[in-house]
């Protein structure tokens, strides 16, 4: 009986409190079907399982055992020495990692009775290709990067707890969440971690109030080490979901275990998240993910390609990432096309193999964005007029705004310089190229500048 009610047990408890309070325990029959008395290892274990778990295990040997139930009894002890006697309190036996009362091999080890669980539903549904070992670094990402190591060396610390990821779609959030649950198994394979996207939470809970199972619905979350919920957004309107995920999170909360989710936006900025939720989700650490910038976006591409065999030049590489800037997704996504077209033609890999790869993507891209379009940008940005922006007028604060624009137009549009110039108040081919070299200079002096460009191209290209 005490050893089905362990697969129970451990099936339903975090593998660190089953280590700590459960395993210890050593059982003995103290009169064959009327007294069970289970030993641990000390005072402090004793009331620690009758305050948190003799309960549990009371209902789990009335639910298993068919006959009468015995009567459950905690001592200071060790099985060894079982009498119907209390053990005496002398030394105490330290405790021992392995469980005393199930031998190996036993049902308690078995495979068939973990695999009808409600864990094993679960236990496998992280994706083992994100991991900290492939996730590429770099400004935008970094601090959220070192977050999720933070965490998946020490789950539960305070301060991190829950671990929210935001930001737009193709940044990485979904890839470092699994990395942590990836690493969390690899340091500790008993560990019970579970991903699962937060409409699969709220369908699940649906469906667990229709079947009348939700009691098991909230038992096996209260199980888990380490719960991980993806795009939280999607719990927006959903109240009786965020009802009873206030509850989890909360249990989880209380006993250390760790809660990472992500979202696409900052949560007090999304609409229908009550407001108890939302601050809620604020106890821990929040960690925004951006863009990836110039540098990393590269070195993403680098690392890719590696990883598909493929030797992708510098220039090749610079040329894919000036050109795709809005996420990683994206940028994967060119970076296969460009693969794709390698292998099928068995041509060289350079930028003229990129052109011709991407060719769709970057004639969308240029007809997207339109001289018209970047010097209201432009203009909005700096505060002036598009009038200035055409106009002859040489003073800095029009004409450095100006240059600015041209270069623009010359990078995302596919205009050439006299067609820029034109559409520049009829300036002269000269005059934009002179104005993209500047520009050029200018960003590479001057972070303010620089940082200026990015975030015009950023708002132009999303
Ligand atoms: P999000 O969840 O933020 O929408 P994902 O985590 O799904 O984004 O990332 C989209 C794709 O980009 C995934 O294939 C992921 O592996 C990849 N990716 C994102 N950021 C990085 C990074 N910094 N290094 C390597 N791959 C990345
Ligand atoms: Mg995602």
């Amino acid at each position: 009986l005490w050893q089905r009610c362990l697969v129970r047990l451990e099936d339903e408890l975090p593998s660190q409190q089953y280590t700590m309070w459960i395993r210890p325990l050593q059982a003995a029959v103290a009169q064959e079907g009327a007294e069970l008395v289970l030993f641990a290892p000390n005072r402090f274990i004793v009331d620690w399982v009758r305050d948190k778990y003799l309960e549990r295990i009371s209902e789990l040997f009335a639910e298993l055992q068919d006959g009468p139930v015995p009567t459950l009894t905690l001592r200071v002890g060790a099985a060894r020495a079982a009498t119907p006697t209390p053990a005496p309190a002398a030394p105490a036996p330290v405790a021992t990692a392995a469980p005393v009362v199930a031998a190996p091999g036993q049902q308690f080890a078995s495979p068939a009775a973990k695999e009808t669980g409600p864990v094993a539903k679960h236990r496998h549904n992280l994706n083992t290709s994100f991991l900290f070992e492939n996730f590429v670094e770099g400004k935008s990402n970094r601090m959220a990067a070192a977050a999720a190591q933070q965490v998946a060396e020490n789950p539960g610390t305070h301060g991190y707890n829950p671990l929210l990821l935001y930001g737009g779609v193709g940044l990485g959030k979904t890839h470092l969440m699994h990395a942590v649950g990836n690493s969390m198994l690899k340091r500790n394979p008993n560990a019970k971690v579970v991903y699962l996207h937060s409409e699969r939470f709220v369908a699940d809970m649906i469906s667990a109030l229709r079947n009348k199972t939700i009691n098991e619905f909230k038992r096996f979350y209260r199980s888990l080490d380490a719960l991980l919920i993806d795009d939280i957004q999607f719990f927006a309107g959903k109240e009786q979901s965020q009802e009873e995920f206030f509850h989890t999170f909360n249990a989880l909360l209380e006993n250390g275990q760790q809660i990472i989710l992500t979202c696409d936006k900052f949560p007090k900025e999304i609409d229908g998240l009550e407001e108890r939720l939302k601050s809620r989700f604020g106890w821990g650490l929040s960690q925004p993910m951006e863009p990836p910038d110039l540098e990393t976006r590269v070195a993403i591409l680098k690392k890719k390609a590696e990883e598909s065999r493929i030797e992708l030049p510098n220039d090749a590489a610079f040329f894919i990432a000036q050109r795709i800037r809005s996420n990683v997704r994206e940028l994967e996504g060119a970076l296969k096309r460009v693969i794709a077209h390698v292998r099928f033609t068995g041509a060289a890999l350079d930028v003229a193999l990129v052109k011709e790869a991407l060719r769709d993507l970057l004639a969308i891209q240029a007809r997207q964005v339109s001289v018209d379009n970047i010097q209201r940008t432009v203009a909005e940005y700096y505060k002036i007029k598009i009038a200035d922006l055409l106009s002859p007028r040489r003073s800095r604060s029009v004409a450095r705004p100006r240059q600015i624009a041209m270069a623009l137009s010359k990078e995302l549009t596919s205009h050439s310089l006299p067609e820029i110039g034109d559409a520049f108040g009829g300036r002269d081919h000269t005059t934009v190229l002179h104005a993209c070299r500047k520009v050029k200079e200018l960003r590479e002096g001057s972070t303010e500048i620089e940082e200026d460009y990015q975030n015009l191209l950023r708002s132009l290209t999303s």
